[in-house]
């Protein structure tokens, strides 16, 4: 998805004028790259007109941040449509509050229970689980299981058949005990039948709800929309949690399932495992939904770190493959220029976490300064070279004594570049608007 929308950007920055049909034909490019994730038609067609509104042609036509521009709207359009107005109820700790998992069957709703009352219990409160689900054999095991490995109370039963009678005894028993937060665990049948449903309708009315958390399997696909308003028409969905992120779901239905129940998504699941689980955040899933995770971050921050007028020609470089020690070199300047080193932290990719991390400022800084001393004593055939060979053994102690440092110092600086040179490779092939117009990319 990524790709084609980045694609999509790219021949719209390529094009000299930018008119209606061009802005159009990038639309489209997107819609269908949309499609491909599961986000719904309507929603899409809806974005897209929204998009057309917000884009001023004008702006377009003068020829600035025309990609920004249109990303940015998209992304604003996408971040919108997964916020739906207001929050979903929030249990309060130390205050009773009883929360009702329903989805079909297979979607996660065991799992996520105990991911859900786990999550909590890590933060001091005092969670049980209540099985409601009589209808799959053995369905009351798994969670016993689940809740066992956890240490959360659970209630259940083999004997009893009635799934409203065993949630509502479940509930009272937990009040009783002072639970801060009862979850109860529904059926979930293969398809949305009617049965499945009543029961559903039940169970909310005999234990009272503070909030009826949906949960959606992320890579059902087009489906989403249809099975998320199916529910929300039988009981008052008050939040989603999507799971089975960490698979193929390419996380389009969260859209679709945010527009049908008028609930914001509130967690993903990301694995079987218990903590396999993550706190919904819009903007980090939008991008990981547009595909520009790494991409757009990564020219937002060349933007910021770079002076203006080398961007062009470090973008060239770049895209031609040539990550030299020269180039380094220029960021490291780059960064100290920029101050105290807490703020360009990660300003760079790869330029953070290993050579730069957190609350080693001073070390980091005074390491820089150290690799560039010893770049200093490097000749220009050694600073503008991308053969990793051409760096002997003769050359590595020259630069040593030169700069009165360690061969190993040298050797570690060497290896900062190769592991900067592998990530800043990445860049290779971009194509750069002719003129170097960064402003477009
Ligand atoms: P239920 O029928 O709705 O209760 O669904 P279950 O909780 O039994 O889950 C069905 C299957 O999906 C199980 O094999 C789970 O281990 C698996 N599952 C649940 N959540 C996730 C997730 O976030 N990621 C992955 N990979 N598997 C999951
Ligand atoms: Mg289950």
């Amino acid at each position: 998805l990524g790709g084609s929308i980045s694609r999509a950007l790219q021949q719209m920055s390529n094009a000299t004028i930018i008119d209606e049909k061009a802005l159009n034909e990038c639309l489209n490019e997107i819609t269908r790259a949309l499609l491909q994730a599961d986000v719904q038609f309507k929603l899409v067609r809806d974005m897209q007109t929204n998009i057309k509104k917000i884009v001023n042609l004008e702006d377009l036509a003068a020829g600035h941040n025309k990609r920004r521009i249109i990303q940015q709207a998209i992304f604003n359009e996408l971040c919108k449509m997964l916020d739906p107005g207001k929050p979903s109820f929030t249990p309060k700790k130390g205050k009773t509050s009883i929360i009702m998992f329903v989805g079909l069957q297979g979607s996660g709703k065991t799992t996520t229970c105990t991911k859900y009352a786990y999550y909590h219990q890590k933060k001091g409160w005092k969670p049980a689980l209540v099985c409601a689900d009589t209808f799959r054999a053995g369905a009351f095991d798994q969670l016993k299981q689940n809740a066992t490995k956890a240490k959360i109370p659970f209630y259940g039963s083999y004997m009893e058949s009635d799934p409203v009678k065993i949630a509502a005894e479940g509930v009272e028993r937990f009040k009783k005990e002072n639970c801060d937060l009862i979850i109860v665990d529904t059926s979930g049948r293969h398809k949305q039948e009617a049965a499945l449903f009543e029961e559903m309708r039940q169970v909310s009315e005999a234990t009272k709800p503070d909030l009826i958390i949906f949960v959606m399997d992320g890579s059902i696909g087009q489906a989403a929309f249809d099975q998320a308003q199916a529910f929300k028409k039988i009981v008052s969905v008050g939040a989603v949690i999507v799971t089975k992120m960490d698979g193929h779901a390419k996380g389009g239905g969260a859209l679709s399932a945010v527009a049908a129940t008028k609930s914001p998504v509130i967690f993903l699941g990301t694995g079987e495992h218990m903590d396999e689980f993550e706190v919904f955040d819009v903007k980090p899933f939008v991008s990981r939904l547009l595909g520009m995770g790494d991409w757009s971050g990564f020219m937002d921050k060349i933007h910021e770190v770079v002076p203006m007028d080398q961007q062009p020609e470090l973008m060239q470089k770049l895209s031609e493959g040539h990550f030299t020690m020269r180039i380094m070199y220029e960021q490291f300047q780059n960064i100290l220029k920029m101050g105290p080193m807490g703020q360009v932290l990660s300003m760079l990719p790869g330029f953070s976490a290993e050579l730069m991390p957190k609350g080693h400022e001073k070390e980091s800084q005074a390491k820089v300064k150290r690799y560039m001393t010893m770049m200093d004593s490097m000749t220009n055939e050694e600073l503008d070279s991308t053969n990793p060979k051409l760096m002997n053994e003769s050359r590595i102690m020259r630069i040593a004594r030169g700069s009165g440092r360690q061969v190993r110092d040298v050797m570690e600086m060497l290896e900062e570049y190769k592991r900067l040179a592998k990530i800043w490779g990445k860049m290779k092939g971009l194509k750069i608007p002719k003129g170097g117009d960064m402003s477009a990319l």
